[in-house]
């Protein structure tokens, strides 16, 4: 969405799938990321992710992870003509209180991402698809980028000599690279994330506003923390006033995730530290080359957007690194 956003003037094909899969991938229970009362999607791809201690999130709708997500983005390092684009488009930046948003911050830039009907921000209202389909997987022929799509009624191949955003998601760029032949066996895939933790408490009325450091907490009232466990997006008006909350806080220390590419597809887990409990992991590096920097050694002229794509420099929030990221590329491009 964001790309689509920033990049309107070159305005090309929006390729995404709104199907769900079928014979040829594999179901992947572990990756399955759902709640209760939001729109249900199942996790299908390529590669077994066996993950002993982790945990990887894997939602291949139409807007992905936003469709469960908090909306939950840091402007401190924006300045206003960077966010005018968000903003032309209906997207509301909602400066985060207990009464709007049922949360409150220790950083006081944290805002919520909104539409226009207070409904946190769903990124597939947004799109505007023009190719209904999964890329299975990208050949360079020396001059053309050769696609290969999948989706209901069969598959579909074409070239792409232009530029390429791959905006897929980490699992699927994994999915993606190792069906396009970038990932062979015994290569090392590393990924980190700031520690995470959840505290159920009186947190609110303690310690609010301090930082700790450099750590970044948000406090959620107990009513929209139940919401969003189910999936309800909109701010229903309850407000409990309970002195209880929950407090999730992001400690400025970095946990490391190690994996390694095995025989038959299996992406297997050899780091011990649990990880992924953050569900803002990113910095994807093969063979310790960040994957931004693989695809401009082996096939220029391709752009990773995405967690896995960006190196968060901060604790808290990381749509706002994911769209730092893109106004860099807009303005270098
Ligand atoms: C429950 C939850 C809460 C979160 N809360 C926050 C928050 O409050 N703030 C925050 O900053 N971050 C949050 N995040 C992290 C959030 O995921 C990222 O900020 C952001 O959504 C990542 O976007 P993405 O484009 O990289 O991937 P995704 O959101 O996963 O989107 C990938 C898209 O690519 C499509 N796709 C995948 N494979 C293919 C393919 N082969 N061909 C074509 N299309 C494909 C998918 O259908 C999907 O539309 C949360 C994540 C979760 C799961």
């Amino acid at each position: 969405m964001f790309c689509q956003i920033y990049f309107s003037k070159e305005r090309g094909l929006l390729i995404a799938p709104d199907f769900n899969g079928g014979a040829a991938y594999r179901l992947r229970p572990n990756l399955r990321f759902t709640k209760v009362l939001a729109k249900s999607s199942s996790s299908w791809g390529s590669l077994i992710f066996n993950l002993k201690n982790a945990r990887m999130h894997d939602v291949n709708v139409l807007g992905g992870n936003s469709n469960y997500w908090g909306g939950f983005f840091d402007t401190e390092a924006f300045s206003m003509d960077e966010l005018s684009p968000l903003l032309l488009c209906g997207v509301k930046l909602v400066p985060i209180t207990m009464l709007e948003t049922g949360s409150h911050s220790n950083c006081g830039t944290l805002c919520q991402m909104q539409d226009g009907n207070g409904k946190i921000l769903n990124s597939s209202n947004y799109l505007n698809v023009d190719i209904d389909g999964y890329v299975d997987s990208i050949k360079f022929n020396g001059v053309n980028y050769d696609y290969s799509i999948i989706n209901s009624k069969g598959e579909l191949s074409f070239g792409v000599a232009g530029k390429i955003f791959l905006c897929v998601g980490t699992v699927q760029l994994i999915d993606l690279m190792y069906r396009s032949g970038l990932l062979n066996e015994g290569d090392v895939l590393t990924m980190t994330e700031y520690r995470h933790g959840l505290a159920i408490g009186m947190n609110n009325l303690t310690n609010s506003k301090s930082t700790v450091n450099g750590e970044v907490s948000i406090y959620y009232d107990i009513f929209r923390a139940v919401n969003h466990y189910l999936g309800i997006q909109k701010k229903t008006g309850l407000w409990s006033g309970m002195l209880v909350d929950i407090k999730q806080t992001f400690y400025a220390e970095k946990v490391d995730l190690k994996m390694t590419v095995e025989a038959e597809g299996r992406l297997t887990q050899v780091s011990e530290a649990k990880f992924g409990d953050s569900i803002h992991y990113c910095n994807l590096k093969i063979n310790e080359v960040p994957v931004k920097e693989y695809f401009a050694n082996v096939w220029p002229g391709i752009e990773v957007f995405g967690m896995a794509s960006i190196n968060q420099i901060k604790p808290g929030p990381i749509s706002n690194d994911i769209l730092k990221d893109i106004i860099k590329v807009y303005h270098e491009s």
